[in-house]
């Protein structure tokens, strides 16, 4: 018999929450972000869930713009971090992929290659991540590069947010964005999943692409002040599996590697058979919520490579069989991957894409 650790894909909450983005999007289009294997939801199936609704898709592997194109995606794919290597301009015009040019020697690679057609480009302003992006004088250069060279049949400037999910906000990069790129009248794309739900009046214009990723999976960007549930987002993922063993503690006993969790009382508890090699974060500690039998409860001791335990305590009716709910679910017992998150210190962005690739995977539509 297969494993009982399994993940379930709910293509129709994925259209549901890119309705959301669209709702706050107003006229502006959106990229889909689908980059890391959809989140680790599996990227030709969330792509292909998507393609009714979807204006573009936008990733970083050229891997998997190769494959969309494969499958019939027409809609335009953005490459988030651009080209890596000059060639990789080829592969932009073979696959009408629209990069991303971040740095002066893109522009180069663009400008040398003399392809046979202009294809669409994204430039990328540094306003202050510091992470990928020209300067206010690389943007104008490149600007000017690409004029004389020719071979662009558009160009939209990009800027990344660091702050659209804190108090800081967006405010000082969107003006130090306006400042460098005023005067250009150039379509725009800023916003992610956070700007989009927060500012959706300073980053929704029509003409702009704002670029939403981790709210299609049903995330909150700001899950300690806004929850998913109330963001309308309803969840993609669901990881489950079973109990498979149930034991009964004495006071004194200790639960897994290094005994973190010592029963105070007679306890029982349950072995769930779901462990980090699943990709369920090793980190979380005592106290992280599962959902067992439909009813919540925590987990106990450390999580293992392929194990993790439960208090079944008023849970008496629960045992070996019950299905094991460690985020996701449905309208009758739902665990908001973010509450999962937080509790392990970490953003479901991470919980997701680190789901194993030995967790079977279940589409449903
Ligand atoms: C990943 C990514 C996004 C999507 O961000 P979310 O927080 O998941 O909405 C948008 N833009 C860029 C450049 C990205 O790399």
């Amino acid at each position: 018999m297969p494993r009982p650790t399994r993940a379930r894909i709910n293509l129709d909450a994925l259209r549901h929450n890119h309705s959301i983005s669209r709702r706050h999007a107003g006229s502006a289009h959106l990229w889909s972000v689908v980059k890391a294997d959809a989140y680790g939801h599996g990227l030709l199936p969330a792509a292909l869930g998507l393609q009714s609704v979807a204006d573009g898709f936008a990733l970083v592997e050229f891997e998997g713009a190769a494959e969309l194109r494969a499958q019939g995606i027409r809609q335009p794919i953005l490459m988030l971090e651009g080209i890596y290597q000059p060639d990789d301009i080829n592969l932009c015009l073979d696959y009408a992929l629209t990069p991303v040019l971040h740095d002066l020697w893109q522009i180069d690679a663009l400008a040398a290659a003399a392809l046979p057609t202009a294809i669409p480009v994204y430039l990328k302003l540094n306003t202050g991540m510091n992470r990928l992006g020209l300067s206010a004088e690389g943007l104008h250069q490149a600007l000017r590069r690409l004029e004389a060279a020719g071979c662009v049949s558009s160009v939209t400037l990009m800027t990344h947010f660091a702050d659209a999910d804190d108090e800081r906000g967006i405010a000082e990069q969107m003006a130090r964005f306006a400042a460098n790129t005023n005067g250009l009248n150039l379509p725009v794309s800023v916003a992610n999943s956070a700007a989009l739900l927060r500012f959706p009046d300073s980053v929704a214009m029509a003409g702009n692409w704002a670029r939403p990723g981790i709210m299609l999976y049903g995330s909150s960007p700001f899950s300690n002040e806004q929850s998913a549930q109330e963001l309308g987002l309803r969840p993609v993922m669901t990881l489950q599996s079973e109990i498979i063993a149930v034991q009964q503690l004495q006071a004194g006993d200790r639960v897994g590697y290094g005994g973190t969790f010592i029963a105070t009382a007679p306890t029982r508890i349950g072995i769930v058979a779901c462990g980090y090699a699943d990709g369920y974060p090793r980190h979380a500690p005592t106290g992280t919520p599962v959902l067992v039998g439909g009813q919540r409860t925590r987990t106990l001791g450390r999580v293992s490579m392929d194990k993790l335990c439960v208090d079944l305590t008023g849970l008496e009716k629960v045992g070996a069989g019950a299905t094991a709910i460690l985020w996701g679910g449905d309208e009758k017992a739902y665990l908001p991957a973010d509450e999962v998150a937080t509790a392990a210190g970490t953003i479901a962005y991470e919980l997701f894409c680190a789901l194993a690739g030995r967790v079977s995977i279940e589409y449903v539509e």
